[in-house]
């Protein structure tokens, strides 16, 4: 088989383009015609692999779908509107009121937000036990668990769950292991390894590359039955266009991120104005072997690192001159934000205190410029404090 790179340029669409186009096109449209009645017929029935409405499919969407499925060797793939609506149609799909989904408060602060604020009025619980504590996990799980949900590294605290354990877990209990994978991609962690029954990505993120695009999508690894299309949350062809040509860039940028991030993340450590850097491929990291082992030495592009107190952490970010203040991750260019005062703005000092959210942290989310330039930008910008 093709190595990835080569796969994500090189997979040919499902039907050829009537003009030999060497890219599937934009359908810029919403219905199909058919010729007959009876091919209406097996198309609504699902017998025949054929478009009859943007909102169940369209070519465009279905290429990128399709390219997606083969990359990470999963059985399904959907493409949504965002990588929320991709949650959210996965929860619906796997739970209902008088249910539970066991996860943990580390998680990205919307899909928390969604789970306790959104479902929890119609009747979902959420119960959040710490994701590196099997033990922890198990005692949550009765016959109401409809879902372990978890992230392949949490933003931003950065921590790596007992991957093994609680696939070992889902399995023993028959309860779907779903994984927000958004930081890593199926390129650096191939998670149905270890047990994820359904991926979600949010392809806003490293898959567009440029942040070019909202979309969201959901991976099912065929170990579970499939998630039903049924929210009207569908991915808009052009977003499905400009998400097709990340793709085939993906594995290169993802390659550079991690490097300079790497890098960074050394010169950070090094560096005796900065208190702590927080990276799992830092060996001082806790979760360094448990990275290694699922990773390699690929580890992503996000980082976080402390400084003395929330002052000095904007005096250094209104001082950068290359890294941009802004709180997308895994874009092209390099982001930097300040999490308290922003992500976590609604929570109190208090109530961040309980999350373990330092005041005096910044995270940053490398891109692929030149790792010279990022780190003289960050060497003259803690200087100047
Ligand atoms: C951004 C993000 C999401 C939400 O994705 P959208 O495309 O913005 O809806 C979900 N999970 C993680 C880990 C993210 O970083």
């Amino acid at each position: 088989m093709y190595g990835f790179a080569t796969r994500a340029i090189h997979q040919r669409p499902g039907k050829k383009d009537v003009h030999g186009s060497l890219r599937v096109p934009v359908y810029d449209n919403v219905a199909f015609e058919h010729d007959t009645a009876q091919s209406i017929q097996l198309a609504f029935e699902g017998k025949k692999p054929a478009h009859t409405y943007s909102r169940i499919s369209n070519p465009t969407v279905e290429d990128f779908e399709q390219r997606i499925r083969e990359l990470s060797g999963s059985l399904a793939c959907l493409a949504v509107s965002s990588g929320m609506a991709a949650i959210n149609a996965t929860i619906m799909a796997l739970a209902e009121a008088g249910s539970n989904i066991v996860t943990t408060k580390k998680i990205f602060g919307n899909t928390l937000s969604l789970f306790e604020k959104t479902f929890g009025p119609w009747g979902l619980e959420t119960r959040c036990v710490s994701m590196t504590e099997p033990a922890e996990i198990e005692k949550a799980i009765d016959k109401q668990t409809r879902a372990i949900f978890l992230e392949s590294i949490t933003n931003p605290h950065l921590e790596v769950a007992d991957f093994e354990a609680v696939g070992t877990l889902a399995k023993k209990y028959g309860i779907p292991l779903v994984l927000d994978n958004t930081v890593m991609t199926p390129y650096l962690f191939d998670s149905k390894k270890v047990g994820v029954n359904i991926e979600i990505l949010s392809s806003t993120k490293s898959i567009s590359g440029g942040a070019t695009s909202v979309g969201g999508v959901i991976l099912d690894h065929g170990n579970r039955s499939d998630v039903l299309r049924n929210t009207g949350s569908c991915l808009a062809p052009h977003n499905a266009y400009l998400q097709s040509l990340g793709l085939e860039t993906l594995s290169l940028r993802l390659d550079k991120t991690c490097t300079n991030t790497q890098k960074i993340a050394e010169f950070l450590e090094a560096h005796s104005q900065v208190s702590s850097v927080h990276y799992p491929g830092l060996k001082s990291s806790p979760y360094y072997e448990r990275a290694v082992k699922l990773f390699g030495n690929k580890c992503g592009g996000l980082l976080t690192f402390d400084l003395g107190s929330k002052q000095t952490c904007f005096a250094l970010i209104d001082s950068l001159q290359l890294i941009r203040r802004a709180t997308n991750i895994n874009d092209n260019k390099t982001l930097i934000v300040h999490p308290a005062s922003t992500i976590f703005a609604e929570y109190s000092e208090e109530e961040q205190a309980a999350m373990c959210l330092r005041p005096t942290m910044l995270r940053l989310s490398v891109g692929i410029e030149n790792s010279e330039d990022l780190i003289q930008d960050l060497q003259k910008g803690l200087e100047n404090r």
